[in-house]
């Protein structure tokens, strides 16, 4: 699995900024920008893992 070339798991745009993840559940989820991630984290809060943030996530 690559984190390269993926899609916004909100928006499915391609992601060209790396670095709007959050951690759920279901896996590793990754945004193109800030606005999808925060929208998505309201969304699936119950699925976060912690407070969603990668830990070794490049910021
Ligand atoms: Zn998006």
């Amino acid at each position: 699995m690559s984190d390269e070339n993926k899609n916004c798991d909100l928006c499915q745009l391609p992601i060209e900024a790396p670095g709007f993840v959050l951690i759920t559940t279901s896996g590793l989820k990754q945004f193109c920008c800030e606005g999808c991630q925060g929208i998505y984290r309201m969304l699936h809060e119950d699925e976060l893992v912690g407070d969603g943030t990668a830990p070794a996530a490049s910021y």
